[in-house]
């Protein structure tokens, strides 16, 4: 009987990943209490399934039978890239696993925002007579960015609450944006009409403060931003500036550019300010498809 290939897996992963990937592959725990480490199977890997562990360039070179290292998400930071390429190596990950997550969280912070939930748990003094909600029907969305999350962000706001949908994204065609029933817009243009703002753009130089002071104001009076995407995209002082001055409505911040955000954090005193702690993927279907997307990978890769 041939050696099945030996795969490890640093962290726990979603058990229907490990169920898929145990016909064809010796499933290597790296926790628990049967866990072992990179070094002791580093003469025998041939796939790593990996959450948020590194993998370098130097355990790739001790690794002669490796060939694939599947992420489990989005985001090759942890990944040596440029050994993989050069030793013939194989780098995965799961691009549309949690989009949908993420779009249905973007909505939570919208109408968390929108309807004073963050005031309304605080519950300090008079919060009936502290909230003015607005309802998102009718009202303008704006979508910096036209991937993955922004698309599932327009179906349900669009469909869903009969929101009216622009998108700012110059690597996206027009056409796919109207068939998606979405406006497309400069940047400008966006801005101007924004009523709300929906940030989904990847952070790169280009993107980094993208939305400061300046844009900001150009939102409509009474706008509201939501961030999902990355820190370091909305520049945050900018949005406290914002907020204070009475120019947005509030915000809702999965991301920061320092996370987690420290809890004295001048943006955590602001009441219309919600923020979560990059939980935005935290679900039961995005970890289960993360992982069992990233065995996939492994498998057909392995076989
Ligand atoms: P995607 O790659 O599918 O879409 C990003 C879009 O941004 C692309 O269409 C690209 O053309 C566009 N873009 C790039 N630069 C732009 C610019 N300057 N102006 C306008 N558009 C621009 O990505 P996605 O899967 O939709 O993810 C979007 C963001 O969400 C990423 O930053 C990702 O890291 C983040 N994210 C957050 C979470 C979370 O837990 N909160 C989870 C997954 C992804």
């Amino acid at each position: 009987m041939t050696e099945r290939p030996l795969v490890w897996i640093p962290r726990p992963v979603h058990d229907d990943a490990l169920a898929r990937l145990r016909p064809y592959a010796e499933v290597c725990p790296g926790y628990g209490a049967e866990g072992v480490t990179f070094d002791e199977v580093h003469d025998r890997v041939a796939g790593v399934l990996l959450r948020t562990e590194r993998v370098d360039g130097a355990m790739m070179r001790r690794a002669p039978r490796l060939r694939i290292v599947a992420r489990h998400g989005v985001g090759l930071d942890t990944v040596d890239v440029d050994t993989a390429r050069e030793l013939g190596i194989t780098v995965t990950t799961t691009p549309t696993a949690n989009s949908r997550s993420v779009a249905e969280h973007t909505v939570a912070l919208l109408l968390a925002v929108r309807r004073g939930i963050g005031i309304a748990v605080r519950d300090e003094g008079d919060t009936r007579a502290a909230i003015h909600g607005r309802e998102l029907g009718g009202a303008v969305l704006g979508l910096v960015g036209f991937g993955r999350i922004a698309r599932e962000v327009a179906t349900i706001a669009g469909r869903g609450f009969g929101m009216r949908v622009l998108a700012h994204d110059p690597m996206v065609p027009a056409s796919v944006m109207t068939d998606a029933g979405v406006e497309p817009a400069d940047l400008p243009t966006l801005l101007s009409l924004a009523e709300n703002l929906s940030l989904h753009v990847p952070l790169v130089e280009a993107t980094r403060d993208l939305i400061g002071l300046p844009e900001l104001l150009a939102l409509p009076e009474g706008a509201v931003v939501v961030n999902t995407s990355r820190g370091g995209i909305l520049d945050e002082s900018a949005l406290l500036t914002a907020v204070r001055r009475g120019h947005l409505a509030g915000a809702g911040l999965d991301v920061t550019a320092v996370e987690p955000l420290p809890s004295d954090h001048p943006l955590r005193a602001e009441p219309s300010v919600v923020i979560t702690p990059h939980t935005g993927a935290q679900t039961a279907q995005a970890l289960r498809r993360m992982a069992t997307e990233a065995a996939d990978h492994i498998i057909a890769h392995l076989t």
